[in-house]
């Protein structure tokens, strides 16, 4: 295995790439018992997709590693006699999948495939409270009637809650991750959208004061890397892994167990064809400050 790490600071406009044989010293890791990585998948294939190479070698490498599945993938049936079962059948896809590739902890957040945008943001659950994290559980929103008067679903309810920020940010703040690993926002999928936008946000609400019931801020923001899925980066990546013969075996394998979708086969040879090479790129927070444009004014100093 290699990493290969590309910073802007070669000089002349260049990029300096430094190669690694290691995750420790790829990611500046001094004792990799305190690594907790968590990679968030919108659907339950994602991940295996865009990051299934890192999972192997940094399971590997003892890094505990958590995989949070966002939707329920009630609509990733490829058979009409698939429609009442795809729920269970995906879950349990995901969980050989996982031991394949070196036996990371699931959490399913169970949000309605295809329909994150009705549950962007945070909202209480009709009768729900604020005591406690895991409470409720309730189907039903204070929000009122979805679209077409039916009723929102209130999935993952916590702190008498629902909704990708509020879940997210209970997320972050219980299991405390050093390394988070998402799809990029360029993805066409909404969902895809929606769970990057939604996890950035919570990303800043996990490590402030509000929402006391979902857990204790987190001291300082997790490093974020995006993945690519469908569609290429919106900027270059920063990180090139070259896997193994073994881990590139265990990806493939891994994809294949995705067997209720029915274009996998062709999905898997694209992905052989391709090569043992998976891309991140590390998001740096570009956070509003008023000195980062003082420059741009610099002229007549007159008064
Ligand atoms: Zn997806």
């Amino acid at each position: 295995m290699r990493i290969r790490q590309r910073s802007e600071d070669g000089g002349e406009g260049r990029a300096a790439v430094a190669t690694h044989s290691t995750i420790s010293a790829a990611f500046s890791v001094a004792d990799v018992e305190r690594e907790r990585w968590l990679f968030i998948t919108p659907h339950d294939d994602d991940v295996v997709l865009g990051a299934g190479m890192l999972l192997a070698h940094s399971a590997r490498a003892g890094v505990r590693t958590t995989v949070c599945v966002v939707t329920d993938g009630r609509m990733g049936y490829c058979r009409a006699d698939q429609r009442e079962d795809i729920v269970s059948i995906r879950g349990a896809e995901t969980e050989r999948a996982m031991e394949i590739l070196g036996g990371a902890d699931i959490r399913r957040l169970e949000y309605p495939d295809c329909d994150l945008p009705n549950h962007a943001g945070r909202r209480r659950i009709a009768g729900g409270t604020a005591s406690g994290v895991g409470s409720g559980g309730a189907v039903g929103s204070s929000a009122g009637a979805g679209r077409g008067g039916a009723t929102l679903e209130a999935p993952d309810p916590r702190g008498g809650h629902s909704g990708l920020q509020n879940s997210l940010t209970a997320l972050l703040r219980d299991l405390r991750p050093t390394r988070v690993f998402v799809p990029t926002g360029a993805d066409y999928h909404p969902d895809h959208q929606i769970v990057y936008r939604e996890l950035l946000i919570s990303l800043f609400h996990a490590t402030g004061a509000v929402w006391p019931e979902l857990g204790a801020p987190l001291d300082a923001p997790p490093s974020l890397y995006e993945m690519a899925i469908y569609c290429d980066f919106p900027a270059p990546p920063t990180l090139k892994v070259e896997g193994s013969e073994e881990a590139f075996a265990a990806k493939l394998e891994a994809i294949a167990v995705f067997a209720s979708q029915e274009q996998i086969s062709a999905i898997v040879e694209g992905v052989r064809a391709a090569g043992p090479f998976e891309y991140f790129r590390e998001v740096r927070f570009s956070l509003y400050d008023s000195r980062h444009y003082a420059e741009l004014f610099r002229g007549d100093e007159t008064p």
